[in-house]
C-alpha cells in the first residue's frame, strides 16, 4: 500500500477525511477575526450548537482537550477538586492538564463495568467543608465512555445527586451524538442534567478540527478568557467552523451506520475462535488477541490496506470512511490470517 491508496483505518474515528461537500463549505465560509468575535461563521456555529443541545451559549475551540480544560478551569479554582472516573478522558488522557494548568485536584473514582461511577461512590468522595480537604466542586462524566452509553436514568440520578450536594456537573460529550443516536433520543435530552457540555466535531462527525463547549452565557464568557490564555484564540476560524457546522448538520443521523458496521464487524470477528470479541453499543469495541499473533497479524492486515492498533487488547473503531464493504474486507482478512495461525 502507498499513501495514495485507500486505507481501511480502524484506529480511531478521528482519521476521517473532510468530504467534498464539507470542503466546499469551508472554502465558501465568510470569515472575520474571532478574537474580536467578528467571525460570522464561528458565531453562527456557536449559536447553532448551543440551540441544538439546548444550552444558552457556545464556544468553538481547537480541541476537546481544550474545551474540557476550559470547563474544568471555569468550574473549579485553585485548590478545588472534581470527581471523575479513573477511565475518563479528562483524567487519564489529557496530560493531567487540570492539575498542571488549573491547580485543580482530580478525585478519580473507579468506573463500573458499564462506564458509570456508582452513586454511592460519588456521595462518599464528596469531601466535607474542612481545611484538610480540597473543596469538591464538580462531577465530570463522559458519554459515550469507551464506546459505552450511560443510561439516561443513571445520568438523571447522578447529576441530581451532584446538584443536591452543591456540585456543578460537566459532560465530556466527545461522542455524545453517538449516545443519542444509539438510544434514539434527541440531543437536548441526552445532555440533560449537565451544566456544561463539551462536544467533539472531529470524531465521528467528521470535521477536521474542533470542539464546542456549551453552557450558560456567563460561564462561556468566562471560558473565553481561559481559551485565550491557553492559546485557543483563533483568528479567521470560520473555515474550521464551517466544517464543524456542516458536520453537525449532516453527520449526526448517519452515526447509526457506524454503529451497524461495528456490530457487523464484531459479529464477523466473533466467529474466529482465537479472538474474544466485545459487544459494541456504538462505534467502538474491544477484541482480545493472543499476544503471539499480534505482530504477524498487524503485518498481514497492513498488507491488505488495513490499519488497526493491534495488541493483546485492541480497540476497533468504525466511522464515516468505513463502509460495509470495508467491514467485509476486514473480516475476510482476519479469517484468512487465523485460518493459518498458529503456523504448523
Ligand atoms: C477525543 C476525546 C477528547 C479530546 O478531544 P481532542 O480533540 O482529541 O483533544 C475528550 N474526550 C473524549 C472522550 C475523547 O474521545
Amino acid at each position: 500500500m502507498n499513501e495514495q491508496q485507500h486505507w481501511i483505518d480502524l484506529r480511531s474515528d478521528t482519521v476521517t477525511q473532510p468530504s467534498p461537500a464539507m470542503r466546499a463549505a469551508m472554502a465558501a465560509a465568510e470569515v472575520g477575526d474571532d478574537v474580536y468575535a467578528d467571525d460570522p461563521t464561528v458565531n453562527r456555529l456557536q449559536d447553532f450548537a448551543a440551540d441544538l443541545f439546548g444550552h444558552e451559549a457556545g464556544m468553538f475551540a481547537p480541541s476537546g482537550t481544550q474545551t474540557n480544560l476550559i470547563a474544568l478551569m471555569t468550574h473549579c479554582g485553585r485548590g478545588d477538586e472534581y470527581l471523575v472516573g479513573q477511565e475518563a478522558h479528562t483524567y487519564k488522557y489529557e496530560g493531567g492538564g487540570a492539575a498542571v494548568l488549573g491547580s485543580i485536584q482530580p478525585q478519580p473514582i473507579a468506573n463500573q463495568p458499564d462506564g458509570s461511577i456508582a452513586l454511592a461512590d460519588i456521595e462518599a468522595y464528596i469531601k466535607p467543608d474542612d481545611m484538610h480537604f480540597a473543596r469538591t466542586r464538580l462531577l465530570a462524566l463522559e458519554n459515550t465512555i469507551g464506546g459505552r452509553v450511560l443510561g439516561q436514568d443513571y445520568i438523571a440520578a447522578a447529576t441530581a445527586l451532584a446538584h443536591a450536594k452543591g456540585l456543578a456537573t460537566h459532560l465530556d460529550g466527545a461522542r455524545v451524538c453517538n449516545a443519542a443516536v444509539r438510544q434514539g433520543i434527541g440531543l437536548r435530552d441526552v445532555v440533560k442534567g449537565f451544566d456544561t457540555v463539551s462536544v467533539c466535531l472531529s470524531k465521528g462527525l467528521g470535521a477536521p478540527v474542533g470542539s464546542v463547549l456549551l453552557g450558560p452565557k456567563a460561564f462561556i464568557e468566562q471560558g473565553i478568557r481561559w481559551r485565550k490564555m491557553l492559546g485557543g484564540g483563533m483568528r479567521q476560524a470560520g473555515v474550521l467552523a464551517a466544517a464543524a457546522h456542516h458536520a453537525l448538520e449532516h453527520n449526526v443521523g448517519r452515526l447509526a451506520e457506524d454503529h451497524e458496521n461495528a456490530a457487523l464487524l464484531a459479529r464477523g470477528l466473533g466467529g474466529i475462535d482465537a479472538l474474544t470479541v466485545g459487544t459494541p453499543q456504538t462505534n467502538i469495541f474491544w477484541i482480545d488477541i493472543p499476544q503471539a499473533a499480534c505482530e504477524p497479524l498487524r503485518a498481514a492486515l497492513a498488507g491488505q490496506g488495513i490499519r488497526a492498533s493491534i495488541g493483546p487488547r485492541t480497540r476497533l473503531v468504525t466511522h464515516l470512511d468505513i463502509s460495509r464493504g470495508d467491514v467485509d474486507t476486514v473480516v475476510g482478512a482476519f479469517k484468512t490470517f487465523f485460518k493459518n495461525w498458529p503456523a504448523q
